[in-house]
């Protein structure tokens, strides 16, 4: 097994930075449907964009370089505890590269472990198969669409659909009340993979491994195989789409398998997957460990660029320049839509930042600034600090705290992605901030406008939790809530919600 290592280094590296043919096709087609002059079509350009300059520069597709799951099969005798130790090496390396964030934290003491070892991670799971060789897939799933995974215990009472029975037509409004509630906080256009029945446990499990089937296969059992197509139809009506902008991507696949469960237990298990869905695989030479094959790939096919050579997000003039430190005058003059392109300084601040600051006070001067909830892949070269990959992370985990924040520290805009509640809204009018969106999962695109000018937090905090203090040029976000009371947000969910009432009532 000596390329082993090597072997699982190369999966990593090729799973975190260039999207597998069928995400590909699927997101080719949501930008087909999709009107570029929309936001939804704004988002999916970046997009798109994003995913061609991840292929390119071989980075990482998006800064949450997520949860990573390996599902390996192996011929009888092959030593798996070595195989779990060469794999653990090989994640190290990826992190030291800055192809992975350092994403393992202790639970308790929220120490980043620094190079995504530690209990639990990596999840590697073993079974043995009556094949020669070795195969090994791999899920890189981020933490915004994993906090929208969901379970159903039917029946159940559901918003906008009323009661789902333990029958085929309950099962399919847990599954589009799943994708109505991740709105735009798991960075759709989404996938699903899901399981009906199980215990609580394994139907998570099992809904996960569902990801793991190409989008475009069909389920072999033709109950499902009809009930995955209404569930694509239906979803796709709602109009929550790309980033919960409104529009018609919402999502690019759903996959679903059976279990049986305990006659008094009925659970339907959803895991949401957001568009940059990270999943490859190998098979492997069970002597040497070296790759044979790779899964999901077609080495007739050249991988195909998402945007033509060339072309890709595209200004259009009417952009509004933003230059902090921001006056209150210039953020009560934004509206709900309007595209902004910050220029100057901003500061990231995440889960660990905002409860610093509102224990310990603030270690830099945010009067007027912008606060970027980012957890970026940052490469240390000599004494200077490189930023690799720098999207937005999903804001409503700060709803607590931001109107706090915002009045403490006089902030004039938070930045993230998926929008943020009621609480955030009020603190934005009332003391004159606005809430800029930027597009979720476009590592890269963003990277490419920042950099990285100091560092508060370090220590305390780890990297991605840090507080990076960057120059910004040219970085393009959306006002999706302003000092108004207006909230794009709210709009889309209440718009939603009336089409899941209509497709519930069709289906009935
Ligand atoms: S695209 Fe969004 S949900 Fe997916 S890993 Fe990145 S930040 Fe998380």
């Amino acid at each position: 097994m000596e390329f082993f290592r090597d072997s699982m280094l190369e999966l990593i590296i090729q799973t975190s930075t260039n999207l597998p043919p069928d995400v590909r096709q699927a997101m080719a087609a949501a930008l087909k449907r999709e009107d570029p002059a929309t936001q939804a079509g704004q988002a999916l350009a970046i997009i798109g964009e994003n995913i061609d300059i991840a292929y390119q520069g071989e980075g990482a597709i998006c800064q949450d370089t997520g949860y990573l799951t390996f599902e390996i099969k192996t011929p009888v005798g092959v030593n798996q505890i070595e195989m779990r130790k060469q794999i653990t090496d090989a994640v190290a390396v990826a992190t030291q590269r800055g192809k992975l964030r350092p994403n393992s934290v202790d639970s308790i003491s929220g120490k980043n472990s620094g190079n995504n070892l530690g209990p639990g991670t990596p999840a590697t799971h073993f079974e043995q198969w009556e094949e020669p060789d070795i195969e090994v897939r791999l899920l890189l799933k981020g933490g915004g669409c994993e906090n929208k995974n969901i379970q159903y215990s039917v029946p159940c009472t559901l918003e906008h659909l009323g009661r789902a029975d333990r029958d085929l037509d309950g099962i399919k409004k847990c599954i589009l009340h799943a994708v109505w509630q991740a709105q735009g906080q798991g960075c759709g256009p989404g996938a699903l993979g899901v399981c009906i029945g199980a215990d609580r446990a394994s139907g998570y499990h099992l809904a996960k491994l569902q990801l793991f089937r190409p989008l475009d296969d069909v389920n072999p059992d033709p109950r499902l195989a009809k009930l995955e197509k209404e569930i694509m139809e239906d979803a796709n009506k709602l109009g929550v789409g790309a980033m919960g902008f409104g529009g018609k991507a919402t999502l690019i696949g759903c996959k679903i398998t059976a279990s049986n469960r305990l006659p008094a237990s009925y659970f339907v298990s959803v895991a949401y997957d957001c568009w940059a869905f990270r999943r490859l695989g190998v098979l492997l030479d069970a002597e040497s460990g070296a790759i044979k094959s790779w899964l999901y790939r077609d080495p007739q096919r050249p991988v195909e660029r998402l945007m033509p050579e060339g072309e890709g997000f595209k200004l259009t003039g009417r952009e509004i320049r933003l230059e902090p430190p921001l006056s209150e005058a210039t953020v009560r003059a934004l509206k709900v839509g309007d595209v902004v392109l910050i220029n100057g300084p901003m500061v990231t601040g995440r889960d660990g930042a905002h409860t610093y600051l509102l224990h310990h006070g603030s270690p830099c001067d945010l009067k007027g600034g912008i606060l970027y909830h980012c957890g970026p892949v940052m490469l240390k070269e000599g004494e200077k600090w490189r930023v690799l990959a720098a999207g937005p992370t999903t804001s409503i985990r700060e709803e607590p705290y931001e109107a706090d924040v915002i009045q403490r520290y006089g902030l004039r805009a938070v930045m993230g992605k998926g929008g943020m509640g009621k609480k955030t809204l009020a603190a934005l009018k009332e003391f004159g901030a606005v809430y800029l969106h930027a597009i979720g999962g476009a590592a890269q695109f963003y990277a490419r406008c920042l950099k990285a000018t100091g560092v508060d937090l370090l220590e305390e905090l780890g990297v991605p939790e840090a507080m990076w203090h960057y120059d910004a040029t040219n970085f393009m976000a959306i006002v999706t809530m302003d000092a108004h009371g207006n909230s794009l947000h709210a709009k889309v969910e209440t718009a939603s919600g009336l089409e899941l009432e209509k497709v519930g009532a069709a289906s009935n």
